[in-house]
């Protein structure tokens, strides 16, 4: 529901007292969905590898929504002593388990597949499949034994685990599990009242992008029928709309934010 003040449209307050975490929060895309949930009234779990990352986009937050409480807390996604490690140390700093979580901690290694070494293939996967897994696990068991079913899981994924890409053997299957992985735990985790769903940017501005050389992101952005490449804040949107209960009946779907594109 969109509130009128003073003839002015304001942003929507639908998650009000909610925890919510963010992995790869400190960047990007996780950092645009920090301050959207934060401007959506949730506090914020800011989660990234970086603590000083995590630290600044928790100052944002402090600045732009005071009043409500937020914490940066460094971790590996990757590593299950380190995300075991955070959910007690978010639970003892907020007395509650996230009825929110997203992963966007993420990375790509790209090299043609010819050349391809086998630590790049096991790095992305980690980082990018293992990681949402160990987050998505963690989080569903915190909200089960704190006996108070109910909440929303969003995994970032990719248009690439759709369609594929040149140079990305490595993202594209990661990308794509993690839409398996979240199908699937959206059919297990329905009983607890706790919704999982992936949602596959394209092409959007970010440190990760920035990676890309213009030539490509050029080509691309003329392939996108809305004409742009896409802005952190276009993901945030659909995120803020996932973890809200204006999505209460969708659960196991993958929502493409891609001005378009279909490579
Ligand atoms: P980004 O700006 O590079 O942000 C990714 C963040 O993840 C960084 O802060 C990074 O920290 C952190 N991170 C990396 N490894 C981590 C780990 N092991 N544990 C915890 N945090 C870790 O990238 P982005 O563009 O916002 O991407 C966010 C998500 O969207 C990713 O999953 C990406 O694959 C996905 N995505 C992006 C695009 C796009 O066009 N940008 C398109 C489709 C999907 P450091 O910087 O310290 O390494």
């Amino acid at each position: 529901m969109v509130r009128v003040q003073g003839g002015v449209m304001a942003a929507p307050v639908r998650l009000k007292s909610i925890l919510a975490l963010v992995t790869g929060g400190g960047s990007g895309i996780g950092r645009a969905v920090s301050q959207r949930l934060s401007q959506e009234g949730a506090s914020v779990a800011v989660v990234d590898l970086n603590i000083k990352s995590a630290n600044d986009t928790v100052q944002t937050l402090l600045r732009d929504f005071p009043g409500q409480d937020h914490a940066a807390f460094a971790a590996d996604v990757s590593q299950s002593e380190s995300v075991n490690a955070l959910m007690e140390l978010i639970q003892s700093r907020f007395s509650v388990p996230p009825r929110v979580a997203v992963s966007s901690a993420g990375i790509t290694r790209d090299e043609f597949l010819l050349r391809m070494s086998e630590e790049s293939f096991d790095a992305v996967l980690n980082i990018n499949l293992k990681g949402p897994f160990l987050i998505t696990q963690a989080v569903a068991r915190a909200v089960v034994a704190s006996g108070h079913n109910g909440g929303s899981i969003i995994n970032i994924g990719s248009i690439v685990g759709k369609v594929g890409n040149l140079g990305q053997a490595n993202y594209a299957a990661s990308k794509a599990g993690v839409e398996g992985l979240t199908r699937t735990a959206a059919k297990e985790l329905s009983k607890f009242g706790i919704r999982c769903n992936t949602v596959l940017p394209g092409f959007i501005a970010t440190p990760m992008t920035d990676k890309v050389p213009q030539k490509v992101l050029d080509k691309f952005a003329d392939m996108i029928p809305l004409g742009r490449l896409g802005q952190p804040e276009d993901v945030a949107d659909v995120i803020a709309f996932l973890a809200s209960d204006d999505s209460k009946y969708i659960t196991g779907a993958s929502i493409e934010v891609t001005g378009g594109l279909y490579l």
